[in-house]
């Protein structure tokens, strides 16, 4: 994350002289250092310039434009910076915009306050001055209003930077998908031109068949090597060691294209396995947990999402995979939705060791396949589903409450996960469905629903949030205005 790097960019003007100037930058130099040593702050801050000008202004948003190394700007006036200033500058910005509202000093100091500490000292006028600039040109962006050292002020700095990672991961993310949607389903489909435009995203196609070359064209010697891994990471708990071996020949010929083609998330879809044994179960989960993202039956935008998401919440300690709302409890005052897919579950979500067992899968008409069976985490996170609505892309957020599965289920073969949507599970499913939230999505124990909001904005997209305060009338307002807002852009 440290190699996503942050511009601090300070307003201000010619008006208070050299020394003033000398001052605001040398302290800007230093808190940008103290910040990036924090660590709440995943990637690196680091101080760029002391804007005094349109000129100099305009020419950082260039240079931070076409700086692949610069993740985003954060901003932030020391004295105060005439915002008409930065209106040729901001109306050229390609980059996430942070405006960090800060001040160097915490408190007010009561014997030295005096009219040179006032002119040094304008940050509670001169970020009103420039946050207004910012509205008056509708820019997006992120607010952060505290004291840089403190530890929830940073937290939040931190979680933006982890948003605009995924923004720019978004820019050059590569799909590739082995066969089509499955057939007649409505939720997977949507406008991959108008994905592109948006996100950034390439979403091309593959043909099976080479996939299954490739599988074949695995070594004996390669397929020990990664048995060798599994032996060691996960309990195997079956003597079907000859369908384990085709999981890791089919994990390394995915890995084998996604790095060919440079793409970092696929899909697959059972309907189409044209040439291969049996479909990917153990290699998609291996493929999920190395960081990739995956959707299941041709769904690319889940998995974009997924990867988007996971490179978010890289070095985060919750675990974000790829996940399908299966079924229900519904016992009153103990309901949850169980969780799983017919194999893909990532075990980053995982509560203990996996287990590598084979059992038929009764779909698709191939060999049993090897898969990694174990419960999911308790814990509170986010689901998360992008849907195409038709002219634009909404983002759907939901907060969950994950518990250790109430039940063991000996029977299920495959991972699963069980948890509480907000605000309850009636509530949540029925607010969920009103806003046409898909049946797969990323589950993730790391991404707050601020990130993710953070994220859609950066991304120019529209975010519908369901938490524990969510209320149905208003909600169904909300999504009747949306829908005549996003109408009118
Ligand atoms: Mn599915």
């Amino acid at each position: 994350m440290k190699q996503y790097k942050f511009w601090f960019v300070v307003g201000s003007q010619h008006l208070y002289g050299p020394e003033v100037l000398r001052i605001v930058a040398e302290r800007a130099e230093e808190m940008a250092r103290w910040i990036s040593d924090n660590p709440n702050i995943p990637c690196t801050l680091s101080y760029k310039a002391t804007v005094k000008t349109p000129d100099e202004i305009t020419a950082i948003v260039k240079e931070a434009n076409y700086d692949d190394s610069c993740a985003g700007i954060v901003t932030w006036c020391h004295t105060f910076s005439p915002s008409k200033m930065w209106i040729n500058g901001l109306k050229l910005l390609q980059k996430p915009l942070c405006h960090f509202a800060t001040q160097y000093n915490r408190t007010i100091p009561n014997e030295e306050i005096d009219m040179d500490f006032m002119n040094l000292n304008q940050a509670a006028h001169g970020d009103r001055e420039h946050g207004f600039i910012a509205t008056r040109l509708r820019l997006g962006r992120k607010v952060i209003m505290g004291y840089w050292k403190d530890h929830e002020v940073l937290k939040e700095l931190g979680l933006w930077m982890r948003s605009a990672v995924g923004y720019n991961i978004s820019q050059s993310l590569k799909v590739v998908r082995f066969g089509d949607n499955m057939r007649q389903v409505a939720v997977t489909e949507g406008d991959k031109v108008e994905a592109q435009i948006k996100l950034g995203w390439q979403v091309n196609t593959w043909p099976v068949g080479e996939l299954a070359e490739q599988i074949n064209a695995v070594s004996e010697a390669e397929v020990d090597a990664l048995m060798a891994e599994y032996a060691e990471k996960y309990d195997i708990n079956t003597d079907n060691l000859a369908a384990v071996r085709y999981q890791a020949r089919e994990e390394l010929a995915i890995l084998r294209i996604l790095e060919r083609e440079g793409a970092t998330a696929f899909t697959n879809t059972f309907e189409d396995l044209y040439g291969m044994e049996q479909l990917p179960g153990l290699a998609t989960q291996r493929i999920l947990e190395r960081g990739y993202g995956y959707g299941a039956e041709g769904d690319w935008k889940v998995a974009a999402m997924t990867r988007i998401i996971k490179a978010m919440c890289e070095g985060m300690d919750g675990g974000t995979g790829f996940m399908e709302d299966y079924t229900y409890h519904l016992d009153e005052g103990m309901e949850y939705t169980l969780g799983a897919h017919m194999l893909e579950v990532c075990p980053t979500l995982a509560a203990g060791k996996p287990r590598i067992e084979v059992h038929p899968l009764g779909i698709g008409g191939k060999s049993d396949p090897a898969r990694l069976v174990f419960e999911g985490k308790a814990g509170k996170g986010t689901v998360t589903s992008l849907v195409d609505m038709g002219g634009r892309l909404r983002l759907i957020v939901q907060d969950i409450e994950a518990v250790r599965p109430i039940m063991s289920m000996p029977n299920l073969p495959v991972a699963r996960i069980m948890w509480k949507p907000m605000p309850d599970l009636r509530t949540g499913a029925r607010l969920w469905i009103l806003a046409g939230g898909a049946h797969h999505t990323v589950l993730s124990y790391d991404a707050t629903p601020e990130m993710l909001e953070d994220w859609a904005e950066m991304m120019g997209i529209e975010y519908v949030h369901i938490g524990k305060d969510t209320n149905v009338g208003l909600f169904k307002q909300q999504l009747f205005l949306a829908d005549m807002a996003w109408k009118l852009r």
